[in-house]
């Protein structure tokens, strides 16, 4: 190789990097099975994990570990969601193609991308800038395209927007944040992990402006929804 290199050498050692292999999407399809016998059984939720290059999302040095249901550290201390909880959260949210949702904890975009296959109009937030630097170059290259990803806090929610079809919370909160339940339209869902240490997956419906119905899906483990931006 001459110094400085060229140009093209570049170029070829970022599409080197981004490539989804034929091993890749046979690992996939096994991570497909596994969350099925897990009892996943949305259709659209397991096609979609089934379609999106997850080694891609995480930090080159994880990429063996990309297929099995297992979450990994991702850039500024957070992690990238186990597919099985991933899969899971989709699931609850029940989203149709078209559906305005909202998820907050971006990361790295990775349950973004779930979504996104999924056809729904999605608007995300991200508190850590680094994160959303990252996450905000990173989506559009594999072609996934949020309506709005944004810096910010996911406490508040986002009423600029409001409502939506359905709000994903993808950090465990230590309360519900009101906001978030205000900015539902009637019917539509929110799905939070709630809980200090270990999470309840919790689910809220909205049934009507001031009445909610609340069901419970377990106990999961998230990094915590913190509250002082960066
Ligand atoms: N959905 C992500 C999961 C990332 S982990 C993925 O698929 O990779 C949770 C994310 O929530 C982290 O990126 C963290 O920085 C972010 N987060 C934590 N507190 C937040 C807040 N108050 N508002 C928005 N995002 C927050």
């Amino acid at each position: 190789m001459t110094f400085p290199p060229k140009l093209g050498y570049f170029v070829n050692q970022i599409s080197q990097n981004m490539k989804d292999t034929f091993t890749h999407k046979g690992m996939r399809k096994k991570l497909v099975g596994v969350l099925e016998k897990k009892g996943i059984l949305d259709k659209n939720v397991l096609a979609a994990i089934g379609r999106i290059p997850r080694h891609l999302f995480m930090d080159s040095g994880f990429v063996g570990h990309a297929y099995v249901d297992k979450a990994f550290p991702i850039a500024a201390d957070q992690t990238i969601s186990q597919p099985y909880t991933v899969a899971r959260q989709t699931e609850l949210l029940e989203v149709k193609k078209g559906d305005k949702i909202l998820e907050i904890g971006t990361g790295s975009g990775y349950q973004a991308a779930v979504l996104l296959e999924m056809g729904v109009r999605l608007y995300t937030i991200e508190r850590q800038n680094e994160l959303f630097k990252k996450t905000k170059l990173f989506l559009p290259k594999l072609g996934y395209k949020p309506k709005r990803l944004i810096f910010g806090d996911g406490y508040i929610g986002l009423a600029d927007e409001a409502p939506f079809d359905g709000i994903i919370v993808t950090a465990g909160a230590p309360y519900v944040p009101q906001p978030l339940l205000a900015q539902l339209k009637i019917g539509a869902k929110l799905v939070i992990p709630v809980g200090e240490n270990v999470q309840i997956m919790t689910v809220f419906t909205r049934k009507s402006e001031k009445e909610f119905e609340k069901e419970e899906f377990g106990e999961f483990r998230f990094v915590p929804l913190l509250e002082d931006k960066n």
